[in-house]
């Protein structure tokens, strides 16, 4: 993250926090410091999420038209509708549509998002 990236972020995160920081219940009582700590975490736990999915977005859009098998090399087809997906990380959900291919030589499907993000099936 260069130095005018970091700069706008920071400021987002300003914005954000005023924007959601309550110091009081639904009820009108003031928040105990655990509550503002709870909802905090909620707000975290969506950002992270949120940030997770988008860099699985980016990362399947950058990747190769036709990935390779993984055992012998040799590029694979795609095979018609994706799968979709969700894996559960420890802030959230992320999901995404997983390509499955076909390797003619090894005669096996692969799941080339498998390897890339290190998931295990
Ligand atoms: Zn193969």
């Amino acid at each position: 993250m260069d130095a005018q990236m970091h700069t706008r972020a920071n400021e987002l995160m300003e914005e954000l926090a005023n924007l959601l920081a309550n110091a009081e219940n639904s009820d009108g009582s003031w928040k105990t410091f655990d509550q503002m700590e709870l909802a905090a975490n909620g707000v975290g736990d969506r950002l992270s999420e949120k940030l997770a999915q988008k860099s699985l977005d980016r990362s399947l859009a950058g990747r190769p038209e036709a990935p390779r098998c993984p055992k012998c090399d040799q590029p694979g087809c795609r095979l018609d509708d994706p799968d979709p997906r969700v894996i559960q990380t420890s802030r959230g959900e992320v999901q995404w549509n997983e390509d499955e291919y076909f390797c003619r030589k090894c005669r096996k499907s692969f799941f080339p998002s498998d390897r890339a993000f290190g998931i295990p099936r």
